[in-house]
Protein backbone atom coordinates (compact mmCIF):
# COMPACT_ATOMS: atom_id res chain seq x y z
CA UNK A 1 0.00 0.00 0.00
CA UNK A 2 1.80 3.80 -0.89
CA UNK A 3 0.02 5.80 1.45
CA UNK A 4 1.55 9.53 0.68
CA UNK A 5 0.78 11.18 3.81
CA UNK A 6 -1.84 12.27 6.31
CA UNK A 7 -4.68 14.27 4.59
CA UNK A 8 -6.93 15.18 6.90
CA UNK A 9 -8.17 14.20 10.63
CA UNK A 10 -11.76 14.18 11.17
CA UNK A 11 -13.32 14.79 14.44
CA UNK A 12 -16.74 14.56 16.45
CA UNK A 13 -17.11 16.98 18.87
CA UNK A 14 -19.53 17.85 21.85
CA UNK A 15 -18.83 21.47 21.85
CA UNK A 16 -18.42 22.57 17.82
CA UNK A 17 -18.14 25.93 19.22
CA UNK A 18 -15.27 25.98 21.11
CA UNK A 19 -13.13 24.48 18.61
CA UNK A 20 -14.15 27.11 16.58
CA UNK A 21 -12.98 29.84 19.14
CA UNK A 22 -9.67 27.14 19.50
CA UNK A 23 -8.90 26.50 15.98
CA UNK A 24 -8.84 30.12 14.69
CA UNK A 25 -7.87 32.47 17.90
CA UNK A 26 -5.51 29.80 19.52
CA UNK A 27 -3.95 27.38 16.49
CA UNK A 28 -4.33 29.99 13.76
CA UNK A 29 -6.00 28.42 11.68
CA UNK A 30 -8.70 30.25 9.31
CA UNK A 31 -12.24 28.75 10.36
CA UNK A 32 -15.68 27.86 8.23
CA UNK A 33 -18.88 26.28 9.46
CA UNK A 34 -20.97 24.53 6.77
CA UNK A 35 -25.15 24.59 6.58
CA UNK A 36 -24.75 21.57 8.53
CA UNK A 37 -22.69 23.08 11.40
CA UNK A 38 -19.60 21.07 10.44
CA UNK A 39 -16.63 23.39 11.64
CA UNK A 40 -13.80 23.24 8.90
CA UNK A 41 -10.23 24.19 9.78
CA UNK A 42 -7.73 26.01 7.32
CA UNK A 43 -4.18 25.60 6.83
CA UNK A 44 -3.46 25.42 3.39
CA UNK A 45 -4.88 25.83 0.32
CA UNK A 46 -7.34 22.54 0.80
CA UNK A 47 -10.93 23.83 2.23
CA UNK A 48 -9.77 21.87 5.55
CA UNK A 49 -7.69 19.85 7.19
CA UNK A 50 -9.51 19.57 10.53
CA UNK A 51 -12.77 18.66 10.14
CA UNK A 52 -15.49 19.04 12.87
CA UNK A 53 -19.09 17.79 13.30
CA UNK A 54 -21.01 17.92 16.18
CA UNK A 55 -21.80 14.89 18.35
CA UNK A 56 -23.09 13.68 21.80
CA UNK A 57 -19.47 12.51 22.67
CA UNK A 58 -15.42 13.72 21.80
CA UNK A 59 -13.84 10.89 19.34
CA UNK A 60 -11.71 10.69 16.47
CA UNK A 61 -14.35 10.19 13.37
CA UNK A 62 -11.56 9.24 10.73
CA UNK A 63 -8.01 10.19 9.99
CA UNK A 64 -7.54 10.20 6.44
CA UNK A 65 -4.86 8.62 4.50
CA UNK A 66 -4.08 10.14 1.19
CA UNK A 67 -2.85 7.82 -1.95
CA UNK A 68 -1.63 8.53 -5.16
CA UNK A 69 -4.83 8.08 -7.33
CA UNK A 70 -7.01 5.43 -8.01
CA UNK A 71 -5.23 2.57 -9.38
CA UNK A 72 -3.72 2.95 -5.47
CA UNK A 73 -6.71 3.08 -4.05
CA UNK A 74 -7.74 -0.03 -5.82
CA UNK A 75 -5.15 -1.83 -4.84
CA UNK A 76 -4.99 -0.77 -1.36
CA UNK A 77 -8.55 -1.96 -0.87
CA UNK A 78 -7.48 -5.30 -2.30
CA UNK A 79 -4.78 -5.42 0.02
CA UNK A 80 -6.71 -4.44 3.08
CA UNK A 81 -9.68 -7.44 1.69
CA UNK A 82 -6.66 -9.69 1.45
CA UNK A 83 -5.82 -9.11 5.28
CA UNK A 84 -9.55 -9.61 6.23
CA UNK A 85 -10.11 -6.24 6.57
CA UNK A 86 -13.57 -4.58 5.70
CA UNK A 87 -13.55 -1.97 3.20
CA UNK A 88 -16.65 0.40 3.03
CA UNK A 89 -16.86 2.66 -0.23
CA UNK A 90 -19.12 5.43 -0.02
CA UNK A 91 -19.32 8.37 -2.42
CA UNK A 92 -21.49 10.40 -0.28
CA UNK A 93 -18.56 10.39 2.33
CA UNK A 94 -16.15 11.16 -0.33
CA UNK A 95 -18.25 14.02 -1.08
CA UNK A 96 -18.61 15.45 2.22
CA UNK A 97 -14.59 14.82 2.82
CA UNK A 98 -14.24 17.05 -0.94
CA UNK A 99 -12.06 14.06 -2.48
CA UNK A 100 -12.49 12.44 -5.82
CA UNK A 101 -12.82 8.89 -4.22
CA UNK A 102 -11.90 7.19 -0.83
CA UNK A 103 -12.39 3.94 0.94
CA UNK A 104 -13.26 3.45 4.88
CA UNK A 105 -11.72 0.49 7.22
CA UNK A 106 -11.64 -0.02 10.89
CA UNK A 107 -7.97 -1.11 11.65
CA UNK A 108 -7.95 -4.00 14.15
CA UNK A 109 -7.06 -1.46 16.73
CA UNK A 110 -10.25 -0.27 16.47
CA UNK A 111 -9.32 3.29 14.79
CA UNK A 112 -11.45 3.98 11.87
CA UNK A 113 -9.02 4.93 8.34
CA UNK A 114 -10.09 6.38 4.93
CA UNK A 115 -7.85 6.20 2.24
CA UNK A 116 -8.75 8.98 -0.77
CA UNK A 117 -6.99 10.32 -3.59
CA UNK A 118 -7.61 13.29 -5.59
CA UNK A 119 -8.13 16.41 -2.47
CA UNK A 120 -10.14 19.54 -3.66
CA UNK A 121 -7.55 22.31 -3.59
CA UNK A 122 -9.95 25.72 -3.62
CA UNK A 123 -6.41 27.85 -3.77
CA UNK A 124 -8.19 30.28 -1.21
CA UNK A 125 -4.85 31.90 0.29
CA UNK A 126 -4.27 31.46 3.82
CA UNK A 127 -4.74 33.96 5.65
CA UNK A 128 -4.39 33.50 9.64
CA UNK A 129 -6.70 35.30 12.06
CA UNK A 130 -4.48 35.93 14.28
CA UNK A 131 -1.50 36.26 11.78
CA UNK A 132 0.61 32.83 11.86
CA UNK A 133 2.85 32.67 9.38
CA UNK A 134 2.01 28.94 8.03
CA UNK A 135 1.62 25.32 8.51
CA UNK A 136 3.96 22.90 6.93
CA UNK A 137 1.76 20.42 4.91
CA UNK A 138 2.72 19.50 1.38
CA UNK A 139 4.32 16.38 0.40
CA UNK A 140 4.83 15.70 4.68
CA UNK A 141 0.84 16.46 4.97
CA UNK A 142 -0.80 17.52 7.94
CA UNK A 143 1.17 16.51 10.68
CA UNK A 144 0.81 13.48 13.25
CA UNK A 145 -1.33 11.70 14.89
CA UNK A 146 -0.68 9.29 17.87
CA UNK A 147 -2.61 6.73 18.69
CA UNK A 148 -3.23 4.96 21.90
CA UNK A 149 -3.64 0.77 21.61
CA UNK A 150 -4.11 -2.26 24.10
CA UNK A 151 -2.33 -4.32 21.29
CA UNK A 152 0.76 -2.57 20.68
CA UNK A 153 2.79 -5.45 18.62
CA UNK A 154 -0.23 -6.74 16.85
CA UNK A 155 -1.57 -3.15 16.07
CA UNK A 156 2.36 -2.36 14.86
CA UNK A 157 2.17 -5.43 12.52
CA UNK A 158 -1.25 -4.02 10.97
CA UNK A 159 0.26 -0.61 9.69
CA UNK A 160 4.09 -2.09 8.64
CA UNK A 161 2.42 -4.56 7.00
CA UNK A 162 -0.71 -4.07 5.44
CA UNK A 163 -0.91 -0.44 5.62
CA UNK A 164 3.14 -0.07 4.41
CA UNK A 165 4.32 2.30 6.66
CA UNK A 166 8.12 2.18 7.78
CA UNK A 167 9.39 2.09 11.09
CA UNK A 168 11.16 5.27 12.37
CA UNK A 169 12.11 4.65 15.74
CA UNK A 170 11.19 3.01 19.08
CA UNK A 171 10.94 4.67 22.69
CA UNK A 172 10.24 3.55 25.80
CA UNK A 173 8.90 5.62 28.68
CA UNK A 174 8.61 5.09 31.64
CA UNK A 175 8.02 1.15 31.07
CA UNK A 176 5.05 2.87 28.16
CA UNK A 177 6.52 1.58 24.57
CA UNK A 178 5.92 3.93 21.85
CA UNK A 179 6.37 3.17 18.23
CA UNK A 180 6.60 5.85 15.59
CA UNK A 181 6.15 5.26 11.56
CA UNK A 182 6.66 7.18 8.72
CA UNK A 183 5.26 7.52 5.10
CA UNK A 184 6.86 10.37 3.55
CA UNK A 185 9.91 12.51 4.82
CA UNK A 186 7.87 13.51 7.80
CA UNK A 187 9.88 11.57 10.67
CA UNK A 188 6.27 10.45 11.88
CA UNK A 189 3.10 10.79 10.73
CA UNK A 190 1.41 7.76 13.25
CA UNK A 191 3.07 6.77 16.41
CA UNK A 192 1.37 4.33 18.40
CA UNK A 193 1.36 4.15 22.29
CA UNK A 194 0.41 1.76 25.03
CA UNK A 195 -2.63 2.73 26.57
CA UNK A 196 -6.23 2.46 26.72
CA UNK A 197 -7.40 2.39 23.50
CA UNK A 198 -8.38 2.44 20.78
CA UNK A 199 -8.22 6.32 21.33
CA UNK A 200 -6.26 9.66 19.69
CA UNK A 201 -3.48 10.92 22.15
CA UNK A 202 -2.50 13.85 20.56
CA UNK A 203 -2.12 14.69 16.39
CA UNK A 204 0.50 17.46 15.77
CA UNK A 205 0.82 20.15 13.29
CA UNK A 206 4.37 22.03 12.50
CA UNK A 207 4.15 26.15 11.94
CA UNK A 208 6.51 27.74 9.36
CA UNK A 209 8.81 29.17 12.15
CA UNK A 210 10.02 29.30 15.69
CA UNK A 211 8.00 32.57 16.81
CA UNK A 212 4.51 30.92 15.27
CA UNK A 213 5.30 28.65 18.07
CA UNK A 214 5.69 30.80 20.79
CA UNK A 215 2.77 33.05 19.69
CA UNK A 216 0.44 30.05 19.88
CA UNK A 217 2.00 29.45 23.41
CA UNK A 218 1.32 32.81 24.17
CA UNK A 219 -2.40 32.82 22.95
CA UNK A 220 -3.10 29.00 24.56
CA UNK A 221 -2.14 30.89 28.09
CA UNK A 222 -4.65 33.85 27.68
CA UNK A 223 -7.17 31.95 26.23
CA UNK A 224 -6.81 29.90 29.51
CA UNK A 225 -5.99 26.30 27.56
CA UNK A 226 -4.85 24.01 29.40
CA UNK A 227 -1.13 23.33 28.54
CA UNK A 228 -0.02 19.64 29.05
CA UNK A 229 3.65 19.36 28.44
CA UNK A 230 5.32 22.75 28.40
CA UNK A 231 7.62 24.39 25.17
CA UNK A 232 10.43 21.04 24.64
CA UNK A 233 12.40 19.65 22.10
CA UNK A 234 11.95 16.29 20.93
CA UNK A 235 14.99 14.06 20.69
CA UNK A 236 13.31 11.32 17.50
CA UNK A 237 11.97 13.99 15.43
CA UNK A 238 13.21 16.79 16.56
CA UNK A 239 10.04 19.07 16.88
CA UNK A 240 10.28 22.04 18.53
CA UNK A 241 6.64 21.88 20.48
CA UNK A 242 3.90 22.35 23.51
CA UNK A 243 1.26 20.43 23.89
CA UNK A 244 -2.04 22.06 24.78
CA UNK A 245 -5.39 20.28 25.79
CA UNK A 246 -8.15 20.54 22.99
CA UNK A 247 -11.90 21.55 23.57
CA UNK A 248 -12.20 17.51 22.97
CA UNK A 249 -9.59 16.35 25.70
CA UNK A 250 -7.07 15.02 23.48
CA UNK A 251 -4.05 17.02 23.00
CA UNK A 252 -2.77 19.02 20.10
CA UNK A 253 0.72 19.30 19.88
CA UNK A 254 2.06 22.86 17.55
CA UNK A 255 5.47 22.65 16.75
CA UNK A 256 8.30 23.88 14.13
CA UNK A 257 11.30 22.28 13.32
CA UNK A 258 10.53 18.87 12.70
CA UNK A 259 13.19 16.65 11.00
CA UNK A 260 12.56 15.49 7.74
CA UNK A 261 14.19 12.14 7.02
CA UNK A 262 15.49 10.01 4.06
CA UNK A 263 14.68 6.16 3.75
CA UNK A 264 17.80 5.61 1.67
CA UNK A 265 19.68 6.53 5.21
CA UNK A 266 17.54 6.05 7.62
CA UNK A 267 18.18 3.31 10.31
CA UNK A 268 15.45 3.22 13.19
CA UNK A 269 17.18 3.64 16.49
CA UNK A 270 15.85 2.84 20.18
CA UNK A 271 15.52 6.63 21.58
CA UNK A 272 15.70 6.06 25.58
CA UNK A 273 14.32 10.11 26.37
CA UNK A 274 11.73 11.89 25.07
CA UNK A 275 12.82 15.37 25.15
CA UNK A 276 16.58 17.30 25.33
CA UNK A 277 14.54 19.49 27.14
CA UNK A 278 11.27 21.21 28.24
CA UNK A 279 7.73 19.24 27.51
CA UNK A 280 7.21 19.25 30.98
CA UNK A 281 4.14 18.41 32.63
CA UNK A 282 3.00 21.56 34.80
CA UNK A 283 0.99 20.02 38.14
CA UNK A 284 -2.77 19.19 38.23
CA UNK A 285 -4.73 22.39 39.95
CA UNK A 286 -5.15 19.43 42.53
CA UNK A 287 -1.50 18.59 43.51
CA UNK A 288 -0.88 22.67 43.20
CA UNK A 289 -3.19 22.81 45.62
CA UNK A 290 -1.78 20.27 48.11
CA UNK A 291 1.68 21.80 47.70
CA UNK A 292 0.14 25.09 48.70
CA UNK A 293 -1.54 23.59 51.91
FE1 LIG B 1 3.84 14.21 18.79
Amino acid sequence: MDIRALGYIAIGAVDVGAWSSFGGQVLGMMTDTTESGVLLLRADERPYRLRIRPAAEDRLDAAGWEVAGSAALEQAAQELEKAGVGVHRDPARARERRVTDLVAFDAPDGTRHELFWGAELDHVPFISPVGTSGFVTGPLGLGHVVLATDALDEARRFYVDVMGFRLSDTMTLGGTRVVFLHCNGRHHSLALGEGRGPALSHFMVEVNSVDDVGYALDRAVDHGVRIRQSLGRHTNDGMLSFYAATPSGFSVEYGWGGRVIDDATWVPTETSRGSYWGHRRPPRPAETARQGS
